[in-house]
């Protein structure tokens, strides 16, 4: 056996450990949720790759998780019989964070310990929280398969070391060796109420050491013996169902929460669900999940988590883009459907009918949920629309079958309000259109600041007509496709000539004769102008858009305009 290796930990595992102890402690029992969170996640995967070949079990299939404590050397183990990780794995998954999103995680802390704990919970705390109680953690696991196990132990200030191991049992064992203090988690009924506040659905058993039986560790051995007195009895602490098996009125809000927060690795509740089984040509059941806040790695095309896909119970994988357009990949929970094989692999997903219905279902199934939020919950909307409304416009650019439905469900920041909330509807616009009115208007600009103060708005303003103000970066592209609502075309109010007439009832026939006489008066000045200004306009143009402003720059109709330009220039084209 080699002797043991000492490495250091990338600078960033230090910051979030240091961190993670700090501003995490008075919600210290979540270490447990974690640790059992990832032997679930690891008996997941060996249960996926054994699909294809029985030989990984290598005789112990039967997947549990177990938690022991020692009262005299002072630890609390979780252990599984899952996949395990190899040596290079180990140094990979638990030496480093790999995560995406971990350089905005770092940019956006405070340093308030309050706030802090909100980004790590975002973030996710996994693994690490171990050091939340532990002075030492000792992982000890082997990967499936594979004929060396290995140690690895740290004391979480910086480094860590390594040394192989022969072990038996494919699977991990995380033992916690409990700072100071801590001693209260040495203790059955402690660590079970744990279990079942945190962990009650996760699908795998999770088994203690019935308390009455004196003392732990040679069950194996002392079992041809059979003293009843002293064989220790495992027994099963959570209630292991699979909780989108079971029928809404059986569940309380608790319990959606707690799985959530298992099955998104998420800190904090979710913001809201929707369970349901749909029956059809088609048999598959959703529990998916809006969570409050966006994670760090939204914008990352890598991301790690998404939908969970299970067959008949059985974990197959975490879909990112096989289930979900990329625009709901805010979208967690679970789909389990007894219509597909066990040994799907991703191609036969992007090909398989089953999964097209099964996704058109679905994605109907989180519009119909948003839909309900709007009209019932306008709260819990709005605080969605904060957290993801940028993400799901881009569904008016890539889902062209779904546009209208994704249009009535965007919000917008508009003239009406002029705060920078996102909260009119279009079809909030549309019943304050002016009589006369034919057209939604709407402004793109770099910031909020930037549409309201643009001059294109004074006629606008001075006609009393509302104008949608829209200054997300995907805006310039979601006004090139949606262009139209409820039979109404959107107009750009800074392209083309911006005909008002429509709206003449609302103009005297005095004040006509007045701008006519102006556009006269000015017609010189303008011609004068373009001289001046040569090659560099198209045009110099006398026009009523303006109230106080004395001129402004305008694209024609099918101009880029000049945000969409930038855009395009930022994206080096
Ligand atoms: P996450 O679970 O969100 O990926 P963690 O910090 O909890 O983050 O775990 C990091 C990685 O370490 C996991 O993705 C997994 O690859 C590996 N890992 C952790 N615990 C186990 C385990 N018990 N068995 C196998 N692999 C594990
Ligand atoms: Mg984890």
């Amino acid at each position: 056996m080699s002797a043991a290796e000492t490495r250091q930990f990338q600078t960033e595992v230090r910051q979030l450990l240091d961190l993670m102890i700090h501003s995490l402690y008075s919600n210290k029992e979540i270490f447990l949720r974690e640790l059992i969170s990832n032997a679930s996640d690891a008996n997941d995967k060996i249960r996926f790759e054994a699909l294809a070949n029985d030989a990984l079990y290598e005789g112990d299939s039967e997947l549990k998780i177990r938690i022991e404590f020692d009262k005299e050397a002072r630890t609390v183990t979780v252990r599984d019989n899952g996949i395990g990780m190899s040596r290079d794995e180990v140094i990979a998954n638990i030496g480093t964070i790999a995560k995406s999103g971990t350089k905005e995680f770092f940019q956006s802390l405070t340093g308030d310990q309050a706030k802090d704990a909100h980004l790590i919970g975002q973030f996710g705390v996994g693994f690490y929280s171990a050091f939340i109680v532990a002075d030492k953690v000792t992982l000890e696991t082997r990967r499936a398969g594979e004929a060396k196990g290995v140690r690895w132990e740290s004391a979480g200030d910086g480094e860590y070391t390594l040394e192989e191991i022969e072990r038996a049992e494919h699977g991990a064992a995380v033992t916690l060796h409990l700072r100071e203090g801590e001693d209260d988690f040495l203790d059955h009924w402690r660590l079970s109420s744990i279990v079942r506040k945190f962990s009650d659905h996760v699908t795998w058993p999770i088994e203690m050491l019935k308390p009455e039986t004196p003392k732990f560790g040679e069950e194996e051995e002392s079992e041809a013996t059979k003293d009843a007195e002293t064989v220790p009895e495992w027994e099963k602490v959570n209630s292991a169902s699979a909780i989108w098996t079971r029928s809404k009125s059986e569940l309380s809000d608790e319990e959606y929460k707690e799985f959530y927060k298992h099955v998104a690795h998420d800190f904090e509740d979710p913001l809201s669900w929707t369970h349901a089984r749909l029956e059809g040509r088609v048999e598959y059941s959703v529990l998916l999940y809006i969570p409050k806040k966006a994670p760090f790695d939204l914008w990352d095309r890598d991301r790690k988590h998404g939908v969970k896909l299970y067959v008949r119970r059985v974990f197959i994988m975490e879909t990112t883009e096989e289930l979900f357009p990329r625009y709901m990949r805010f979208v967690r929970g679970v789909v389990d459907s007894a219509d597909l094989q066990l040994n799907v692999s991703r191609e036969i997903l992007q090909q398989s009918p089953t999964v097209d219905a099964i996704k058109k279902g679905a994605v109907s199934k989180v519009f119909s949920h948003l839909e309900e939020l709007a009209k019932n919950e306008p709260e819990k909307y709005a605080e969605f629309w904060k957290a993801f409304g940028s993400v799901l416009k881009e569904g008016v650019i890539e889902d062209f079958a779904n546009k209208e439905r994704i249009a009535k469900l965007c919000r917008f920041a508009s003239t009406h309000t002029g705060e920078s909330e996102q909260t009119v509807s279009l079809a909030d616009y549309v019943e304050r259109m002016k009589e006369s009115q034919k057209k939604i208007y709407y402004i793109t600009g770099e910031t909020h600041t930037a549409c309201l103060a643009s001059p294109h708005l004074e006629i606008f303003r001075k006609k009393g007509i509302e104008v949608l103000l829209l200054s997300d970066r995907v805006d310039e592209w979601l006004s090139t496709h949606l262009n139209e609502f409820d039979g109404k075309p959107l107009q750009s109010i800074t392209k083309g000539e911006l005909d008002l007439s429509e709206l003449e009832g609302e103009e005297s026939e005095a004040e006509k004769e007045a701008e006519k006489q102006a556009e006269e008066a000015i017609k010189p000045v303008a011609e004068k102008l373009k001289g001046a200004l040569g090659e560099s306009v198209k045009e110099v143009r006398v026009s009523h858009r303006l109230v106080d402003s004395p001129a402004c720059l305008v694209s024609e109709e099918f101009d880029m305009s000049a945000s969409m330009e930038r855009l395009l220039k930022e994206a080096g084209q």
